[in-house]
This record gives structure tokens, sequence and C-alpha cells, in this order.
């Protein structure tokens, strides 16, 4: 199926899907990018040599979380060996690791570690997914890839919207992809030009909710020191305090 005439089926069956559960199960169950659908069940068959005995996930990764979130957490893309294996977002990898630590120390996982799709975790208030939901090569998406997939990242915006109050961007990528959801969940221009995107950066819209910026917890982030996790801690600080979460 050719991209540009995956789109609006995409579009069609996000819109069609009438709770979280329906989306997931729908966004699990979608081929419509050949290059993804390619190299993620090539992924899952190679494998990496250290989870060998291990049946990988090799599908599109649904959103995680809280369906009465008041933070959505919106990243990249899944991980090739972290949840194109474990069939969660942001699970079985070094992001997560970081991550998850961070969202127990602010009170919102009940665990500091995401390993496995039933390794107990649970987030308060908290809802994470991705702009893209199959693994990219090299982390990249295309662009035709992107907008193929938003759909699902923004029916599911409309499905928490009566609760969402703060939206934690992960990276340059998922703050620029939050615009175009802006429009499709909640119907609003996006501002123009667009805020730059930087840790710390703050978008306060009427009638949407507040946008901060977060580095990506990428390893080449936090292995670097560029994201410490005393500055993961200032922004879910921040976002509790926005999201008037205790
Ligand atoms: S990236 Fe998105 S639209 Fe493309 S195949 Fe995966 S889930 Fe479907």
């Amino acid at each position: 199926m050719a991209e540009s005439h995956a789109a609006p089926e995409v579009a069609a069956r996000a819109a069609r899907a009438a709770d979280l559960a329906d989306l997931d199960a729908a966004t699990a169950d979608c081929f419509a990018c050949p290059r993804l659908v390619d190299w993620r069940t090539e992924v899952a068959r190679t494998k990496r040599a250290s989870f060998r005995d291990q049946d990988y996930w090799g599908r599109p990764v649904p959103g995680f979380g809280d369906p009465a979130a008041r933070i959505a957490i919106l990243g990249l893309a899944p991980a090739a060996h972290g949840g194109n294996r474990t069939g969660r977002i942001l699970t079985g990898d070094r992001s997560g690791d970081v991550l998850f630590a961070a969202l127990h120390r602010a009170g919102l996982a009940n665990q500091p570690t995401s390993v496995a799709a039933d390794d107990g975790l649970a987030l308060r208030s908290t809802r994470i997914f991705a702009a893209v939901r199959c693994a990219p090569p090299d982390n990249k998406p295309t662009p035709a890839e992107r907008d193929t997939c938003a759909p699902w990242s923004h029916r599911e915006v409309e499905l928490i919207r009566p609760t969402l109050r703060v939206v934690v961007a992960l990276g340059a990528f998922a703050w620029a992809a939050w615009w175009p959801a802006l429009r499709s969940a909640y119907g609003l221009r996006p501002p123009s030009p667009r805020p730059a995107f930087g840790h710390g950066a703050h978008w306060s819209g009427t009638a949407a909710p507040d946008l901060l910026g977060c580095y990506h917890v990428s390893q080449q982030n936090t292995f670097t020191g560029r994201l410490t996790p005393g500055m993961l801690d200032d922004v879910f600080a921040r976002a509790k305090q926005l999201a008037a979460i205790d």
C-alpha cells in the first residue's frame, strides 16, 4: 500500500476508535508504512544477540498509562530493541530506565523500572505515547511516515482531552509533532511563528494543554550529561505543578 493512500486509511481507522483500548488494538494492527513494516519485522526476526531467546513484538507500539492522564509524555518512536521488542513504549531500553526512574521519583510511576509489558508498572495521571508508532531505522522516520502515523497520536490526544493539562515533548521531533495534534484534537491554530524547542521551553495556549520541552531521554543525551536526572526532576515537578497534581 503506497503511503499516499495509506494516510487517509490510517486517519479513518483512528477516527473510528471509540476508546483507548480500541485505539491500542487498531494501532497494533497497522501496516501502512512499507519501509517501517519491513524494518520492524526484520529487527524482530534477526534480534540483538543478548535477546535472541525472546520473542520480539515487532509491531506498532501503542500508548501506555493512565486513561485519565493529566500529563502526556510525547516521544519520537519506539526503539528497535526496546518497545519493538517488549511491545510497550520506552520499555526494555536505557532511555526507559532513565525516564521511569524520574517518573517514580516524581510519584507518577509505581516502580522505577520498565523492563517488560507484564512487569507491573502503572502510571499515575500520566500517559506516554510516540508520534510515530513503529521503530524506524536510525530512529529517523521520513516526513511521509511521520504524517501517515500522526492520526494515531492525534486520536489519542482527543481521547484523553477531558483530563489532559500538560504535554511534555521529549525532543524537538515531538515538540514539532504537537502543533498538528493541537490543530486536530483541539481545533486550534498553532502559534506562528512556532515557539522554538528547548529544554525547559514552555508554551501556554488558551484552551489547550501547556507544552513543556524536555531533552529526549536518549543515551546520547543522558550518557553525555546533556540531560541529567536533576533536569528531568525539574521538568516533572513543573509538569505536576501545571497539571495540579500533588
Ligand atoms: S508508523 Fe504508524 S502509520 Fe506507519 S505502519 Fe507504523 S503504526 Fe502504521
